[in-house]
């Protein structure tokens, strides 16, 4: 698989879907998807497939086009191929005696939009991408945790603020092309106490809904949720809103409800 010719244009298109995946997936860091030198060949076998079959345009970005040069097991080099009984292509260890696969799964982002009295807690980013721009606390879930929890710890960490994980209400999922799942809480605080500890954020404040700095939020999910938030503001069962963004073989985005 990994040496069929791929055409000038496909090898352009994988270079510009890549492109897109990691910027999409470094919105929230940039490191936990870094290029290996298999990015464009695993990209490469995710078009050869699109095109062989168009129904798959919707999850054109379902493998992360990039993957481990080494076995994660016994330090071997890897190659892609499709293992048996598989369907899809993987990153599979060039030691036979080894032979591990490296599956790769969506990244689950968890966030917590925290108000006190009608003010809502944001974070100033201190850390790339988008440093300066604003946001609520949210980052990727941890081994061992649910995503309230991560959620919780989340806060914790990027604004020294606590609250209860079981008290919180899940107010939104996003699916974003196949690569990352955010679910995103709300919690009501007992204070508008904040401590700003944490590394990741520059600034820390309670604003009200009218003084969110729109125009500087630092991804477009931030606004969405903010939005489902302050629709949802006065609703003692919020409803959750479903979205998905995701990418058509135009290069073009597209976001769905549901
Ligand atoms: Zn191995």
């Amino acid at each position: 698989m990994l040496d069929l010719p791929l055409s000038v244009d496909l090898k352009l298109q994988a270079i510009m879907m890549y492109r897109v995946a990691a910027s999409l997936a470094g919105t929230l860091s940039v490191a936990a998807f870094q290029p290996t030198h298999h990015s464009i060949s695993s990209i490469g076998g995710t078009l050869r497939s699109i095109a062989t079959n168009t129904q798959h345009v919707r999850s054109s970005l379902s493998a992360i086009p990039s993957g481990p040069a080494y076995c994660e097991m016994c330090g071997t080099t890897t190659q892609i191929k499709i293992p048996e009984g598989d369907e899809r292509e993987r990153h599979v260890c060039r030691d036979p005696k080894c032979g591990h696969i490296t599956y790769q799964n969506p990244k689950v982002v968890v966030g917590a939009i925290c108000t006190y009295k009608d003010r809502v807690l944001l974070c100033q980013r201190a850390i790339e991408p988008c440093v300066g721009k604003w946001g609520y606390p949210q980052g990727f879930l941890e081994l061992g945790e649910t995503t309230r929890q991560g959620a919780a710890r989340e806060t914790w960490e990027e604004a020294g603020v606590k609250f209860n994980p079981k008290e919180s209400e899940l107010l939104a999922i996003y699916n974003l092309a196949g690569m990352q799942i955010q679910t995103i809480y709300r919690a009501e605080l007992e204070t508008d106490d904040f401590d700003l500890a944490g590394h990741e954020s520059s600034d820390v404040k309670f604003v009200a809904w009218d003084d969110i700095p729109w125009e500087e939020l630092a991804f477009p999910t931030v606004t969405w949720g903010l939005e489902h938030a302050r629709d949802m503001k006065d609703e003692t069962q919020p409803t959750v809103q479903e979205r998905t963004k995701l990418m058509t073989m135009d290069g073009q985005w597209k976001v769905e409800e549901g």
